[in-house]
């Protein structure tokens, strides 16, 4: 498989280089040349194998070339053995014919644990064969720090920096990623706020002269392997409610677009999607574009749903992409308005198509405790506020009530017990047995200022496991 880049001009990869790429050369993000498609009869031949055996044949086209299938199948059966469920990715009838896609069963109890277990695995598996070692950085706000310092913490190859603004990270997700203790884990506190963190982080994949020639990677959702491992759990779904020979909805909270355009992709692969619903926080730039051709940057609202509060929604350029009939020369003009100007709209039919394809609604915290107390009191099942977005979401935008709705549940509700306590329903839940002891884990963590050359001083010191590149 190829992948070529959103805005034309650079070159074509193949997915090894893709995993360690991150943006293109000319800024755009990588998508692959042809997407594969499935057969009715082939999706109907899947039913009932277990996940990483989906997992295999799903995403087998989108690696060919670059990992033989024996390695791909054992690294797949690792990532998703680790997994708390057996069913790894079980549904959970809320309604008649409604159901919750539970995604946070693996290690650090949100959906990003499905992208990050394979990524770290992958990297360590393309590293070992080339003799290459790398360093990532990443800012967090909460759940993809602990999420991506999860999937590195055995790999060979990889030293993991993870910035996080100190003292403004809750409890439960600061101590997610401090308690993960290995010479290549590298928790930074920074005294400063999430968008601090995120710049040093831009500037350091700018200039990248402090690492002495190891590569920097990135493990933002930016990153092609992520959205790939996203699209098996809507095969995964959609087959045991029927699919391929009856049709599915979805409901996916989204903020940088990333979830929700795996799904798109699943469609295009071959799935009956009939309706995808993309549902935001009061940070609603995805659902002022899909209702009224706006695209325009706003503030941010901090809301009771942290890992959804974004300004811009990075993966919304690959459907950009696609809409524009895969020009990269129009998308790159589109970037660069918005660049100057904050702003974009495309050509009415191109925003038609997009219509066509997904639904939106933009839920605020009252709304979401509203719909964690409806639920509660409905089944007794207790939401965390991202998956309440995606329930209230598709009871307000359901296109048939004949077809199963299928909601994306992204959080295990004890990692925003804020949200849980607010809807006064319940006490927030305990923690799950593997980190019933978490409070009890020593941390490890560095405090740094809100300095970059502090911050690529410490990386220069530390990034050889430890020691000094
Ligand atoms: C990251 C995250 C989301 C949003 O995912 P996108 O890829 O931005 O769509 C939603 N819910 C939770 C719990 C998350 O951690």
């Amino acid at each position: 498989m190829r992948y070529i880049s959103t805005r034309g001009q650079a070159p074509a990869l193949n997915f090894e280089d893709v995993l360690l790429a991150g943006l293109a050369s000319d800024g755009g993000l990588y998508v692959p040349e042809n997407l594969p498609r499935f057969t009715v009869e082939e999706i109907a031949s899947w039913a009932g194998l277990p996940y990483h055996e989906l997992a295999f044949r799903v995403m087998r086209p989108f690696v060919a070339g670059s990992i033989a299938d024996a390695d791909f199948k054992a690294i797949l059966e690792d990532t998703y053995g680790a997994f708390a469920h057996g069913a790894v990715a079980p549904l959970r009838q809320l309604d008649g014919n409604e159901w919750v896609l539970e995604l946070f069963h693996g290690p650090t109890l949100a959906f990003k644990d499905f992208a990050l277990q394979l990524l770290g695995r992958l990297l360590d598996h393309v590293l070992t064969k080339r003799g290459e070692r790398v360093v990532i950085m990443g800012a967090t706000s909460g759940d993809t720090g602990s999420a991506a310092i999860e999937g590195c913490r055995r790999c060979e190859n990889v030293d993991i920096f993870i910035l996080h603004p100190h003292q403004r990270v809750s409890e439960v997700q600061r101590r997610q990623m401090t308690t993960i203790l290995g010479e290549n884990i590298h928790n930074i506190a920074i005294e400063g706020n999430f968008d601090d963190c995120q710049e040093m982080v831009k500037a350091s994949f700018a200039d990248q002269g402090f690492l002495k020639g190891t590569r920097l990677v990135a493990v933002n959702s930016i990153n092609w392997a992520r959205i790939m491992a996203q699209i098996v759990y809507y095969f995964h779904a959609a087959i045991q409610l029927g699919a391929p020979h009856r049709s599915v909805a979805f409901s996916v909270p989204t903020g940088n677009f990333g979830d929700i355009f795996a799904g798109y992709l699943a469609r295009n692969m071959g799935l009956p999607v009939n309706q995808l619903i993309v549902a935001t926080n009061r940070n609603d730039i995805l659902h002022r574009f899909m209702s009224g051709n706006r695209y325009d940057k706003d503030t941010l609202h901090p809301t009771l749903s942290p890992s959804m509060d974004i300004m811009v929604s990075s993966n919304f350029e690959r459907l950009l992409f696609d809409l524009h009939g895969r020009n990269g020369a129009a998308v790159a003009a589109l970037l660069d308005t918005f660049k100057t100007t904050g702003k974009l709209a495309v050509e009415d039919d191109r925003w038609t198509e997009a219509r066509r394809l997904f639904d939106s609604l933009a839920v605020d915290d009252e709304a979401t405790c509203r719909t964690i107390a409806e639920v509660y009191g409905q089944c007794g099942e207790l939401l965390d506020p991202h998956t309440a977005i995606g329930v209230r979401a598709a009871r307000e935008c359901r296109r048939s009530l004949a077809i199963p709705m299928v909601i994306l549940g992204t959080a295990h509700p004890v990692k925003f017990p804020e949200a849980v306590e607010k809807a006064g329903v319940a006490q927030a839940p305990a923690l799950p047995a593997h980190l019933a002891d978490l409070f009890q884990r020593p941390e490890r963590c560095t405090v740094l200022a809100n300095d970059l050359k502090a911050v690529q001083g410490f990386v220069g010191q530390h990034g050889n496991r430890g020691k000094p590149l």
